[in-house]
Parts: C-alpha cells; structure tokens; sequence
C-alpha cells in the first residue's frame, strides 16, 4: 500500500504490517481478521523510521483502502489531525502516570469514524514506573476497537510484562544506498550531496535529510568533528567544551523558542486575556495561572530534553570519527562514515594505537552515561575531552 512506500529498507516489517492491515479491515468488515493484534511494539535504532512506520499502519487502519496514501483519512494520520489517532509524544524525560491515565480514558472511546481507534506512543520508554503498569492493565485489557502502536529504541527499554502482550516490528538501518537513493529522487538532492550525507547519517533519514538539506546542521556537524584535531592542550578541552555545550544549548534553543511563545499565547487566549469584554470569570482566571504553570513546566522539561539529545547527538558524530579510526587501524574494508575526513581519520590512525583509540570511544559512552545521570555537562564533556587527549 502506498502509505509503506516511505519506509525504506524495510521491506519484512512492512509484509507483516500488510497483513495485519488486511485482517484489521476484516474486522471491520465484520468478519473474524484472523492475524489482527491490538498491541504493537515497534523498535529499531535511532533513525530507523519506528514512528513514521507506525504512522503508517495507522494510516492503514483507518483509511478505508488500506491505506491508499492520498484520501482525506490517510492526509489526516500523517499531518496528525485524524479524530481516531490519538499520538503521543513525552514532551519531558519521562511520561507520569496521571497523563497516561487520562490517555488511557481517551482510548477507551469509540472510533467516530467507525474504524479503529488508535493510540501512537512514541518513545513509550519513557513512561515512568506506575505509569507503566497503568499502560499494561489497559493493553491487557483493550476495548475491542481499540490498537496501541508503542516505538521505543530496543524492546529491553519496556518492562516485559508490557513487551510480551505486543506484536515486536523490528525496523532494521536501511543502507546507505537506499537512503541516498530516497534522498536524491524524492528530496532532489545531487548525488554526491545525497551519499555524502547517506554516509555520515549511518542510515538515520531524517538525520541524512537534515544533512543534505541544512547548511547550518552541516556546519554544526563540520564544528564537532574538528574537536578531535584541536585538542593540543588542556586550555583547548576545556573551550572545546565549552562550545559544544553552548552549541546544543544554542540548538535547543532555535527549536523551542518559537514553540513556546505560540503555545503560551493559545493558552492566554484560552483563558481569555487579551479580550476587551467586562467581568470575565475569576475562576477562569485562576485556573488560567495554574494552567499556565503547568504549561511553563512542561516546556523547561522539553528544553532540557532537546538540549540533551543535541548533545548526544554530537557525542554519537565524534564516536563515528573514532569507529572509523578504528576501522583504518584495523584495514578493516568498511564503508567510512566520515569518509569526508579521511586526510585527518589517516593521521590519527597513524600516530595512535588501536587501544588508544578504544579507549577513547569508551570515554565518550562513559559522557553519555554521566550526562544521563544528570552529571553538569560541562564538567562531563571536559572530563571526556581531557581524557580522548591523552588517549
Ligand atoms: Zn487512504
């Protein structure tokens, strides 16, 4: 069906998404759908499309061909705006227990279009504890027109009582041929652009796209890679440091400033400020400071949430540089990621030992870790660069 065609390199999860399309239209046709399952789990590696596939089984579920890619019903999944699917993306580092019930109630709710109702949860990994086991009595348990379509990274970061009641749809890293191929004849990227950016985005989409398409996210990209050469003494760390932290703060930023402001005027408007008439209601009022509390936090927590993924993001470039090190060490014939690099990846290969450079990655996993325990990221970004210096 046309709404898989996006889903490059997918090809075994989109025959068992197919089927399971086919048994769910069945149902609705009032027969048996034997095949049809209304808990999902869809993982793969960062990049790899968990949400745009599942998107796309949505699409499938509720569009009355199957998902034909260009009625009303299927234009309404893929811009978000379909009354039957409910999408879900935790704004913050994890997702309470109080918003997954109020979700839960959502879902119970019959489909108005007569169809299914679908729940899209993106990152379901970060549902608290309670949360949860909220979520599970309610997969246990599902209203019959009801489909859960969970993505998280691995199938290990849901408890198991959760991951043994959904269907798992894997999503594999699609090649980078295939990447730079979507890129160059749907995006009209030249060639050279699309495999260069295929290359470095180690089969991430969105990642390679952004790549192609953004000078800035190219510059950014440029300016994290020329860390490795730079770090000459102890002063260097540390400013190196210094500007890749500020980089992911300037990052977020840029991402969340305008969204703020539009979501903070909506919900003032909401509670009528800004309108001329006499007497409006204080408990409204009142309610209006709690709400927008409550919206303030929330975009604190998605701030922090951006920053932090930027900078890992910049943490996963510079173990690419290394891996690729790694692999010049070793005369390993393997596909180079920064093969742009190549001159300084040849240098470094050269003057160090494959220990060292070893070494080096884990330093920059042990970053990760620290700075997901919350650690002061400057202070764990310069703790890693002192130590990728002295190797
Ligand atoms: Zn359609």
């Amino acid at each position: 069906m046309a709404v898989f065609d996006d889903l490059i390199g997918q090809d075994q999860a989109v025959a068992v998404l197919s089927r399971a399309a086919a048994a769910a239209r069945e149902v609705v046709e009032g027969g048996r759908g034997a095949g049809m399952t209304h808990a999902w789990l869809f993982t793969g590696p960062p990049g790899s499309g968990r949400e745009p596939a599942a998107r796309a089984f949505a699409a499938a579920l509720l569009c009355p061909d199957g998902g034909c890619g260009h009625c009303d019903q299927c234009h309404q999944v893929m811009i978000g705006s379909h009354p039957d699917l409910e999408s879900v993306r935790p704004q913050g580092l994890s997702y309470s227990v109080k918003q997954t019930r109020e979700l839960i109630l959502r879902a119970a709710g019959a489909p108005t279009q007569g169809r299914w109702r679908v729940i899209l949860f993106e990152d379901a990994d970060r549902a608290t504890e309670s949360a949860a086991n909220a979520l599970l009595k309610a997969i246990e348990e599902p209203p019959p027109r009801t489909v859960w379509l969970l993505c998280s990274p691995a199938p290990d970061d849901l408890v198991i009582t959760i991951r043994s009641r959904c269907r798992v749809i894997t999503l594999a890293t699609p090649a980078t041929e295939a990447v730079a191929h979507v890129l160059a004849t749907r995006d009209s990227v030249p060639w050279e652009t699309a495999h260069f950016a295929a290359r470095a985005a180690q089969g991430h989409i969105s990642r390679a796209r952004a790549l192609a398409l953004d000078e800035g996210v190219r510059q950014r990209r440029e300016a994290v890679l020329s860390i490795p050469r730079a770090l000459t003494g102890v002063g260097e760390c540390i400013s190196a440091a210094e500007r890749l932290v500020k980089t992911a703060e300037e990052e977020a930023a840029a991402a969340t400033t305008a969204l703020n402001e539009s979501e903070t005027t909506d919900l003032r408007r909401l509670y009528g400020e800004g309108s001329t008439g006499k007497g409006l209601n204080r408990g409204l009022v009142r309610g209006g400071a709690g709400a927008l509390k409550e919206l303030e936090d929330r975009q604190k927590s998605r701030a922090t949430r951006i920053k932090r993924d930027s900078l890992d993001g910049a943490l996963l470039e510079l173990v690419s540089y290394y891996r690729d090190v790694l692999a010049m060490q070793f005369g390993a014939r393997v596909e180079l990621a920064n093969d742009d690099l190549r001159f300084d990846l040849d240098q470094l290969a050269r003057t160090s030992t494959p220990e060292e450079t070893l070494r080096r990655i884990d330093a920059i996993m042990q970053c990760r870790e620290r700075l997901d325990a919350n650690v002061n990221p400057q202070i764990a970004v310069e703790s890693m660069l002192l130590a990728l210096r002295s190797g």
